[in-house]
């Protein structure tokens, strides 16, 4: 087991990471609110998550990885007033919410696969955790924590001192403007666990609950998060995360709710935060804002989707990427550069017994991977490694596939990723060396030179070749 040292939101430091139980981690990571498309900066959050999850495999730990989908709306802000956005999307769309779910749930997990995030070991859908959600607000009901509005069920913050701790939220100042909109909420930071139906709407997605005289209603956003988790990891668990926008809010209010809940502190360990994607002066890539990117946006402009996959493992996960044409090109090209050095080396076999040279860039790379995740500092170690003229090819291609455990671009098959972008057909070029290639593996045979058309073979596979040999010949595709 490898040391990981993470940076700790809750206590602002580097911190040592203990495993509750020895050799596992149990990740919690809130997922993608399904009501239209994610963009690339929501991506940054997945990207992040599985960067994580691939780090802690790779240093030993046996990883059980939980993501949520919010596919029941949430309200607009984060104040729990406004427009439901599933409501919005199913107005705009014309379909009902669980289609709205179903289809951008689809999506969202194209992307992934895009993207080269792995699925996480379970993924859970609000939808379907109803009971577990009202259980515990019951529960919090119980303790006291609750008290009813005319519109719903809402959690006394007031009744939990430490509200607002990880945050660092100033509460006291923020009450200073309690008179102004609190309408029913007794507490500015109040925020609702249970929502009434309102009397005169059928909603697609409500629900009935011990709550509201009989008329159905739907859990507010946060209750979510803290039912799943305990549903899948128990009351307490080793690492959450999400995007920073998330602390405040969100993640301040899961910690409230599973807390008082379940009378355990922490409930988390490690709460982990990804920054943003902003575009230049507009900060933070935002759907409200516009100008917003998504995979297959980007795949429409020729970059690939790993080239933005790229960008985002040049950044620390902490810092904050600014998205523009040079940054996505700078990316794109030196992912191209890297399939090209992977052709180079396609037909060598890998180095097992590496020397304490190779060895080293291993210990290297992997030390600033569990470093809090410095895929940075990774990624300049890897392409170090490449110049390297004191190891042997065999070594590179030996370490490239180790590193690839963690940046993922399923590295032997970039150079056929690329191949079959040049034009989303294939390029004349690559067209012409494959025949070329299979014309000399032909003469190889027939000169009986099986090592020479085995390794030609193997080379055409690393292109991402398919050969088949028939008594008409030889035909080829892309795999
Ligand atoms: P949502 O689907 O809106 O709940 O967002 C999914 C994830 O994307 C959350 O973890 C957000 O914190 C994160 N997120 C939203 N906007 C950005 C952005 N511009 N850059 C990076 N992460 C973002
Ligand atoms: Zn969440």
């Amino acid at each position: 087991m490898k040391t990981v040292k993470l940076f700790n939101t809750l206590t602002r430091k580097q911190e040592n990471f203990r495993p509750i139980e020895a050799g596992k981690v149990g990740i919690y990571t809130c997922g993608p609110t399904v009501y239209s498309y994610a963009h690339i900066g929501n991506m940054r959050a997945y990207i992040f998550a599985d960067i994580l999850s691939r780090m802690f495999t790779k240093a030993g730990f046996k990883v059980n990885h939980i993501m949520n989908i919010t596919d029941v709306g949430h309200l607009v802000s984060d104040g729990d007033d406004g427009a439901d956005k599933m409501e919005v999307a199913k107005q705009r769309e014309g379909i009902n919410a669980w289609k709205v779910a179903e289809k951008y749930t689809k999506e969202f997990f194209k992307d992934c696969e895009e993207l080269h995030i792995k699925k996480p070991t379970t993924v859970c859908k609000a939808t379907d955790h109803i009971d577990q959600q009202i259980n515990m607000i019951k529960r919090l009901e119980e303790k006291g924590f609750t008290y009813t509005t005319s519109d719903g069920v809402y959690f006394d913050t007031e009744k939990f001192p430490e509200y607002g701790e990880m945050a660092r939220l100033d509460i006291e100042g923020l009450e200073q403007g309690k008179r102004v909109d609190l309408g029913e909420k007794h507490n500015k930071t109040d925020f609702a666990l249970w929502k009434f139906s309102p009397k005169d709407e059928k909603r697609d997605m409500e629900w009935e609950a011990p709550w509201g005289e009989g008329r159905k209603g739907f859990p507010g956003w946060h209750i979510e998060c803290s039912a799943m988790s305990y549903e899948y990891l128990g009351k307490h668990f080793d690492v959450h995360t999400g995007g920073i926008d998330h602390i405040p809010v969100h993640h301040t209010n899961e910690i409230a709710q599973s807390e008082c809940c379940h009378d355990t502190s922490p409930v988390v360990n490690y709460w982990l935060h990804s920054n943003f994607l902003n575009m230049g002066d507009a900060g933070k890539m935002s759907k409200s804002k516009g100008d917003v990117f998504t995979v297959s946006v980007l795949e429409k402009q020729g970059i690939a989707p790993l080239s933005y996959r790229y960008l985002c493992l040049t950044a620390h996960y902490r810092s904050e990427i600014q998205f523009s044409d040079e940054a996505i090109h700078g990316a794109d090209k030196a992912l191209r550069r890297l399939a090209s050095q992977v052709e180079r080396l396609s037909t060598i076999t890998p180095e097992e017994n590496l020397s304490d040279t190779a060895k080293a860039y291993e210990t290297d790379f992997i030390k600033f991977i569990t470093t809090d995740l410095n895929t940075a500092a990774g990624l300049a170690v890897m392409w170090k490694m490449l110049a390297a003229g004191n190891i042997s090819k065999a070594e590179k291609l030996s370490l490239l596939k180790s590193f690839d455990d963690i940046l993922a671009f399923d590295i032997m098959n970039l150079p056929a990723y690329f191949a079959k972008r040049a034009n989303n057909n294939i390029s004349e070029d690559f067209k012409n060396k494959v025949e070329a290639l299979i014309t000399d593996r032909k003469t190889a045979r027939e000169e009986k030179d099986y090592a020479k058309s085995d390794a030609i073979r193997d080379k055409l596979v690393s292109l991402g070749v398919v050969i088949e040999d028939s008594s008409e010949g030889t035909t080829w595709r892309l795999k």
